[in-house]
Order: C-alpha cells, then sequence, then structure tokens
C-alpha cells in the first residue's frame, strides 16, 4: 500500500521532524520501553485527495467531546510502541488520525491500523485550547527527562518558579530560549483526568510544564521546539546537578544578570 507520506513533501518533512525528535527522546535516554508520547496537528496539510481517503479502522471513542477539532487531522504515536523504533520507522510506529464531525470520535486513515496512544484525550484536549485559543503551536510532547524528574523528588524545588530560576540561572541560553520557564504539576496519576486538567492549567503560563516524579509535557510550534525547550531546561539540570557533584552548590547568574538578559532580548518575563 502507498504510504500517504508519498507526493506530500510538506507533511512527509514533518514525520521526518517528529522521527528525528523520537531518536533524540531514546538517546538522551529520557524514553525507556514505551515510555514517552508525541502528537503533532498536521491539519495544514491535509489537501483535498487526504480529506477523500477512507478509514482504515472502526470509529472509536475519544473519550472526551472537543468541538475545536472538528475535521482536525493529527500524527500520534501508537499506544505500547517505542520512540527507539519509532525514530526508524514512524508510520508503522503511529498513524494519522481523522476527528469526524461529532468532536468526539476519530479514525485512522493511515498508513498502519495504529492504535494511538492512552493518553491522547489529554494530548487532544491540549491541541483543541491551543486552537481555541488561536495559538500557533502544533505540537505537544512527553517525556522522561532524567535530571529534571530527579529535581522533581526534592519538594523545596516545587514552589511557584523555584525551579524556574535555578534552570535560567545556571546559563543565559536558557532564559532566552525556555522564556517562559518550568510549571510544575503535582504528583498526579498518570493517564488520569487530574493530571490532564493542571497540565492545561500550567500551560497557560508556561510551554513546559514538569510533572512531579514523573517527566515533563511540553507544547511547541512544531515537535522540534518543543524538544528544543526540554532540551535546554535538561542541560540547566546537568549544570546544576554537576556543580552539586563537584561538592559546591553553583553561584548562578543574579537577578539583575537575568534582567539585563529579559532587557536586551526582549523576553517576557
Ligand atoms: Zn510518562
Amino acid at each position: 500500500m502507498k504510504s500517504i507520506l508519498e507526493g506530500r513533501p510538506a507533511l512527509s518533512s514533518e514525520v521526518e521532524k517528529i522521527a528525528e525528535v523520537a531518536g533524540y527522546l531514546w538517546q538522551n535516554g529520557w524514553a525507556e520501553r514505551n515510555g514517552g508520547n508525541i502528537t503533532v496537528n498536521v491539519t495544514e496539510y491535509a489537501d483535498e485527495e487526504m480529506k477523500a481517503m477512507p478509514a482504515i479502522s472502526d470509529v472509536k471513542q475519544i473519550g472526551v467531546t472537543l468541538p475545536a477539532l472538528k475535521g482536525c487531522y493529527f500524527y500520534c504515536k501508537g499506544t505500547g510502541k517505542r520512540m527507539r523504533d519509532l525514530a526508524r520507522r514512524p508510520m508503522e510506529n503511529g498513524s494519522i488520525i481523522r476527528i469526524l464531525d461529532d468532536c468526539a470520535s476519530y479514525v485512522i486513515i493511515a498508513d498502519n491500523e495504529v492504535m494511538p496512544t492512552s493518553e491522547l484525550p489529554s494530548h487532544l484536549t491540549v491541541h483543541a485550547h491551543l486552537i481555541e485559543t488561536g495559538s500557533p503551536y502544533k505540537a505537544t510532547v512527553h517525556t522522561h527527562p532524567i535530571e529534571l524528574v530527579a529535581m522533581s523528588h526534592n519538594r523545596k524545588f516545587l514552589a511557584k518558579d523555584v525551579l524556574t530560576n535555578i534552570l535560567w540561572s545556571m546559563i543565559p541560553e536558557t532564559k532566552a530560549f525556555c522564556p517562559l520557564g518550568l510549571g510544575v504539576v503535582p504528583y498526579e496519576l498518570p493517564g488520569s483526568n487530574t493530571l490532564a486538567d493542571a497540565t492545561l492549567r500550567e500551560l497557560e503560563d508556561y510551554d513546559v510544564v514538569l510533572w512531579e516524579k514523573h517527566g515533563v509535557f511540553a507544547k511547541g510550534l512544531d515537535v522540534m521546539d518543543a524538544f528544543d525547550q526540554i532540551d535546554v531546561l535538561s542541560k540547566s539540570a546537568k549544570i546544576y546537578i554537576s556543580s552539586k557533584c563537584m561538592g559546591f552548590e553553583p553561584e548562578g547568574m543574579s537577578q539583575e544578570q537575568m534582567a539585563e538578559m529579559s532587557k536586551a532580548f526582549n523576553l517576557p518575563k
């Protein structure tokens, strides 16, 4: 069977980016077994022929009704699939779905009947919110960055913006390239509605949210942008931990130096 990517260079390049990021998540040690999820809104690449493609699955329920997603198309990582496999074969470890007109169900249209992640309702809820608020963001990524998760085990880091300030102060680029900082969601059962709701609330103020003792959830213009923000935060966490391993508390940039950064680079915070 012909792949949906054939003759669609723009969609193909988007899926190549997803595969590239999946490889980085695995190489970084952030995606053990089937850990992590990627969902990307690919509606802008849906041409008339793609819109007419027949379903290759039964109609599946999302579990929530999301009117903003009517007629949208998403690439979703498959349930139980591994990032390291997705990196090499994105269309065998993920699929493209079409949201149906009731906005509560979907069908898989390509390339294989790979069931989307069990986290689909929460990822789609975030996408619906992005569309409703006119956001240009198209990608959501969930992964398990080692150092950031380790830092979430220390209660004193979990108060509002404590971790953001520590991470920003480790190296100037983190403030420049993750200018909204890192939101924090207290521990909740993975896949639960409470986790999804708390994540949605934190994403109003942050692009990346840390789930206590679990991982991060990021939104981005595309999948690479979401990855980059997690990557710069993770770099700062590594510098902090390296300093502690050498036996000292890192001094960090001062508040004045960080304010100077905000002014020079016109940063939002
Ligand atoms: Zn997880």
